[in-house]
């Protein structure tokens, strides 16, 4: 790795044919400098008995300029006494080597269970009886001459541009899948209708489960009554998390919508995951064999290979995006935060070393009983993502240094065109769209 003078040797340099790893270290040392400089200031103008910035369990709070803040440095003047939970000064946002550690403190014990119950989850759809039941209810033959046509279209663009095809036939099938799940199957519900005269209802709270509705998988039932005054029924709305009812009931919110259209695609033969978001969302990851990548997919949102939706289309702020497969865990934040500066939560549940042993931990929990052969191809598959992560950061911090730095104007501009460009693509497609549902709990 070089030092810091190759970056004073670069300067005067196009940004066209960076070294990544010698970008990286150009920005963190401008950006040491930089808060170096700030410490020096405050230093002057606060009392001693006042923590300096780094205290501050959120590095994200306390950015110097709010339109456009730099992240704060990984490893400088980072104060040794932090309170618990202790936040890590080593994210892996910003690609830094972390060596695992098992959790020890309350809040990081807590964490570590959190995520194992989480990684049950798609475990779950691994049920031959469900997921015949599920095929069972798809249109099968509409769906495979949907995607043989959509596919032979790809092919036909990229035949055009003597290019490989942007999507195979398995992807349309996924793709086919989520337009019939969004517009035939599945059901968004906000308030229930009244079950007695089909009006509008309004929420009265939460309500303990019935014995039966215990049985059938759902630990909490909200509330609601009918708003027409001369009917007044109750209505109750049971969460289910078990995909087994939610084939019955056919409704929900993002938790039941991304459960089921989860356990769909395993019934069709993808690779699927789950992922959890820790700001309450969820969403579906599926491989494909085509890309050789994890493709996010939201069924709520008819939303494909669309990570940036989030962050950058809804504005929305995200500390921990875990994506959990039959195969294990990873931390696939980076995919939906490019730029944690901007979209990046305060990481603090835990530090992030024990983030990374307790990921291990699910990985080694799921692929016990695998044989060398998976084990070796899992590994290569997990290093393949950790280096496409890892691209997105270095991206992020080429833009980041784009922007900082004044002499690279021209370059910026475009930057600036093409991000404002996308927001607008990804805002427009929101405004049509049912969203989120941040009344209540959207899971
Ligand atoms: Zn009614």
């Amino acid at each position: 790795m070089p030092d810091g003078r190759h970056h004073h040797s670069r300067r005067g340099q196009r940004m066209d044919h960076f070294d990544p790893s010698e970008l990286t270290q150009a920005f963190e040392q401008l950006m040491r400098t930089k808060r170096f400089n700030r410490l020096q200031e405050q230093s002057r103008s606060r009392s001693r008995t006042q923590s300096p910035a780094p205290m501050s369990p959120s590095p994200y709070n306390t950015p110097p300029h709010p339109s456009r803040a730099p992240p704060p440095p990984p490893t400088a003047a980072q104060s040794p006494t932090p309170s618990t939970p202790q936040p890590s000064s080593r994210s892996p946002l910003w690609g830094l080597p972390i060596v695992p550690a098992p959790p020890q403190d309350s809040a990081s014990l807590k964490f570590r269970n959190l995520l194992h119950v989480l990684s049950v989850t798609p475990t779950k759809y691994e049920n031959p009886g469900l997921l015949d039941e599920a095929l069972a209810l798809i249109p099968l033959d509409r769906l495979y001459s949907e995607a043989e046509e959509e596919s032979q279209i790809f092919q036909a663009q990229a035949a055009s541009v003597r290019g490989k095809a942007e999507w195979g036939y398995q992807d349309c099938v996924i793709r086919a899948l989520l337009r019939w799940f969004k517009r035939s199957f599945f059901q968004f519900v906000n308030n229930p209708p009244c079950n007695r005269c089909f009006m509008p209802t309004i929420a009265q709270g939460m309500t303990p489960p019935t014995p039966d509705e215990t049985a059938r998988g759902a630990t909490r039932v909200e509330l609601y009554r009918c708003s027409e005054p001369t009917c007044g029924a109750p209505e109750r709305f049971p969460r289910y998390s078990d995909v087994w009812q939610l084939l019955q009931t056919r409704r929900g919110r993002v938790g039941e919508w991304a459960n089921c259209f989860s356990m769909f695609c395993r019934a069709l033969g993808g690779r699927v995951r789950w992922v959890w978001n820790s700001e309450d969302y969820v969403w579906t990851e599926v491989y494909s064999e085509h890309q050789r990548r994890w493709v996010h997919v939201d069924a709520c949102e008819d939303a494909w290979d669309q990570p940036r939706l989030y962050a950058e289309g809804w504005g929305r702020k995200m500390s921990y995006c875990v994506a959990f497969s039959i195969e294990g865990a990873t931390d696939v934040t980076r995919r939906y935060v490019r730029s944690p500066a901007k979209h990046g939560a305060p990481r603090n549940r835990a530090p992030e070393e024990v983030l990374v042993w307790v990921i291990q931990e699910i990985r080694k929990k799921r692929r016990d009983n695998l044989g060398k052969t998976d084990l070796k191809r899992l590994t290569k598959e997990d290093d393949r993502e950790e280096r496409e992560l890892r691209a997105y950061t270095t991206s992020a911090l080429a833009a980041e240094l784009n922007n900082i730095l004044p002499r690279h104007s021209s370059s910026r501009l475009d930057e600036q065109k093409r991000q404002e460009a996308e927001t607008e693509f990804l805002t427009t497609r929101r405004a049509g769209q049912s969203g989120p549902d941040r009344s209540s709990d959207g899971q």
